[in-house]
Formats: C-alpha cells, structure tokens, sequence
C-alpha cells in the first residue's frame, strides 16, 4: 500500500532533523522537549496526544490513531533519548543535523530517532488516506532506554499497564540485510541476549614482594581470566536462530538443509554458519548469537604506590551476555567450571536480566515478509538475534511479543556509515523514504480492515 502524497517522504526528513535538533543526551535525557515537539505535530492530524513525565524532563509520547477496537493495538516504540556525543571528535556538529555527502549527521540519526520520525509519519499518512482500521495504532516515543529505560517504557509498563494489551510491538533493531552466499536476506529481531555482570574475588596470603610464591592473589585470578578464552562459552541453539540457519540451508538445497541441522545438533556453530554461505567475518560476527558469552572488561588489585607489597586480593569485573533460557545461575556455573572453585563468582549489583524470545509464527511476521518480498525482489525475512539488549526487556516477559524491525536499505558500493553509538554517526538520507514507505506497508496491512 503506497503512500497517500509523495510530499511525506520530504517530511520525514525535515521531522528527523528537528528531533536531531533537539538534544536529549541521556543522561540527563531531557526528553519532555521532543515528545512535545511530536505531540504538536501529530495533534491537528486527529492523532490522540500526551506526553507524561516519569521525572521532570522525562518525558515519554502517547499517542493513538483510533481503529474500532475490534482487534487489540499494534504498538509502535521508539526511544527518544540518545548517548553521548563530543563535538571535538565529530566531522560535522553532532546535534545540527546537516547534510554532507549524501547523508544526515548527528547523534541519534540511526539510534532510533529516524524510526521515531518515520513513526510519526506514518501516523500523519494514515490520518489521511483514512483507511478503516480493525485497531489501534499506539505509537509510544519513551525516555531513557540508553540507561535501561525504567524512566521510560519501564516506568510506562508499571504505571500503565493497560497501554500494553496490544497485539505486539515494532521496536528498534532488525531490519537490516545479512548476505549468505550470493543471497541476502532481512533481519527481523525476534530475539535479544540478556545479560548477567559478574565480579570475582580471588584470595591469596599478602605479604613482602621479595618473598614471591605461586598462590598468590593476582595469580589465581590471572589463571581464571586466562581460563576463558575467547569468551565464548558453551554453544547453544536457539529457536531463533535455528529457523534463520534453516531458511538458508533450505534455499540452498536440502542436502545443505540436512548438513546444517545436524552441525547444529552437535554445536558445530561455525561449520553451520559456514555451510550457509558466510564468509570469516559474518561468521565471527554471528558467533556470539549461539554462546553465553564474557568479557573481562575490569582488573584491580594492589596500589602502584606500594608496588613492594603483595596484595591479599584480587577482583575482576566481567560483563556476561546470556543467551534466551539461560539464566544467573546457569552462567555462574559454567564461569565457575572454567576458573575453579578457589575463586568466589558473583552477580555485579544485581546486574542481572534474561535473554528474550518472541515467536516467529505471528502475523506481523508474516507482514514484514510479505512486504519485503515484494518490494525486494522476493528477498526473504529471517528471525535474528541482537547481542545486545533493548526496551523490549520491559515488555516480552509481561507477554508482549516485540519484533525489531527498522527497514534500513544496504549502502550502495563506496559509501561508508558508522555504527549506532559511533562518533560520526550518520543516516544515508536515501535508504529513508525506503524506511517511511515499508513501516507504511507493514501498518496499513496489519491494521486495516
Ligand atoms: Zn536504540
């Protein structure tokens, strides 16, 4: 279903550089400005607006496109806060939003505010063509997701809990391509890891530095952190990935579909990865979806002031991401058969929350992929999995099944992006329209009656 008036792919432009505009850095966030900034604009469209604080300036987006109810609402999320950003390091000012080279600087063009412009823009062009629709579309633009979003969709979820009996949510993350082979294939996220920070304490007899010995603190604890290798833990296979793996496999032949569930049965994980047609560094960069995984990423023992003494402890901090169904427990253990029983492991601050999964057999994912088959030549949509962790945290384990999917065309040949977070960080303005008009698509079908 195209787009009522052409004239909104130039629209969303000019809404994502106004929000780019606004500085929301979070911390402090700061976000009640650019909710507001929305509320207006979608207000004389005959869009339902408010925007509610969790704490002074933290302000998060309601707003409803009405249907008649007879279906439960889809849920459009996006976040409105972004990191940090040091204009000394920045090509161009990172909260200017201008245009160089084909692309939009500033911070927050790629994480997530283009996905927040495009949802508001599709409010507006669905406002217009008027289309009957069997639900409500519930587009909710939140605070501090950067800092785990209990200020925002958390906050949002215990405090209004009736906004999420919705039929499932679009959020950031997925919509990329991934090529196999000669093949590529779009991501659609159904899967986040979870994560578990750990530290560890070794102890050893402390003492005068001329007198050395083998059981020292700083020793038992260099044995442990060495003990983890390449951080990759044991391999597991998850529903998610197992269905994406075979959607290759399968369009490869049924030989390849039989070789690569049975390296994936054994954990053979780089053979199957290998099988379906990634090259080195696809497949280095897809291994943490089938592991537990740990990077020690802090050391501290002893003071350089006092170099002459030995120090009676030693303590590492480890950032682990889990797999979904994995939990606290199950990585203590296997952190603890690695590095031995001489060393105490546990939970950091309580840093602890588990991996996600939503099925893929639902009807929006049916959508998507009806959607990107036909604008893309009959490419196909995998579900896929991020590393790292998002809003839906808040929402999958109260029973709200969250599919990431921000459509994001491949770069053409020679240009070069950077990533979410990066300095520099930029949106090709062309892929844009390409985002607007099939999160269009992918709502009008799914809502319409
Ligand atoms: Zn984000």
């Amino acid at each position: 279903m195209e787009l009522p008036s052409d004239r909104y792919a130039s629209q969303v432009v000019d809404v994502l550089r106004d929000l780019v505009r606004i500085d929301t850095t979070n911390p402090p966030g700061n976000e009640t400005p650019a909710g507001d900034y929305l509320a207006k604009l979608l207000l004389p469209a005959g869009v339902e607006t408010e925007v509610i604080e969790s704490a002074p300036g933290r302000g998060n987006l309601i707003a409803r496109l009405r249907g008649d109810g007879s279906e439960p609402p889809l849920l459009l999320m996006g976040h409105l806060d972004v990191v940090s950003a040091n204009p000394a390091e920045w090509r161009y000012p990172p909260f200017a939003a201008e245009i160089h080279e084909g692309f939009l600087w500033g911070r927050g063009t790629t994480d997530m505010k283009n996905m927040v412009a495009a949802s508001a823009v599709v409010l507006l062009a669905l406002a217009e063509a008027g289309p009957r629709l069997g639900r409500d579309v519930l587009f909710l633009a939140t605070a501090d997701e950067e800092h785990g979003g209990r200020l925002g969709i958390g906050w949002l979820a215990r405090e209004r809990p009736e906004l999420f009996r919705v039929a499932c949510a679009l959020n950031e993350g997925g919509g990329e391509t991934v090529r196999a082979g000669e093949r590529t294939y779009w991501t659609c996220q159904t899967a986040e890891k979870g994560v578990c920070r750990t530290v560890w304490t070794a102890h050893g007899p402390g003492g005068h530095a001329a007198r050395p010995r083998a059981d020292i603190a700083t020793a038992a604890l260099s044995k442990a952190v060495a003990s983890l290798g390449d951080g990759h833990l044991t391999p597991r296979v998850t529903r998610t990935m197992a269905t994406a793996l075979g959607i290759m496999a399968a369009d490869i032949s049924t030989d390849a579909e039989e070789a690569v569930s049975a390296h994936l049965a054994s954990g053979r994980v780089e053979e199957a990865l290998r099988a379906v047609g990634f090259d080195e560094t696809a497949a280095e960069r897809a291994r943490a979806l089938f592991y537990d995984t740990v990077s020690v990423t802090g050391l501290r023992s002893g003071d350089p002031e006092s170099i002459n003494v030995i120090a009676p402890t030693a303590v590492a901090y480890a950032d682990g991401r889990l797999l979904p169904g994995q939990t606290d427990r199950d990585l203590l253990a296997a952190i603890r058969q690695r590095t031995g029983d001489d060393l105490e492991v546990e939970v950091y601050r309580q840093q602890y929350s588990p991996g996600l999964e939503s099925s893929s057999d639902h009807p929006i994912f049916r959508v998507i992929s009806d959607v990107i088959a036909e604008r893309c030549d009959g490419a196909r949509v995998i579900p896929w999995m991020t590393a790292g962790s998002t809003d839906a945290k808040h929402l999958v384990p109260a029973g709200v099944p969250v599919y990431g999917f921000v459509p994001v065309p491949p770069l053409t040949e020679g240009l070069k992006g950077a990533d979410s977070h990066a300095v520099d960080e930029r949106l090709w303005l062309e892929g844009l329209p390409f985002t607007l008009r099939v999160l269009y698509d992918v709502v009008y079908r799914f809502c319409h009656i």
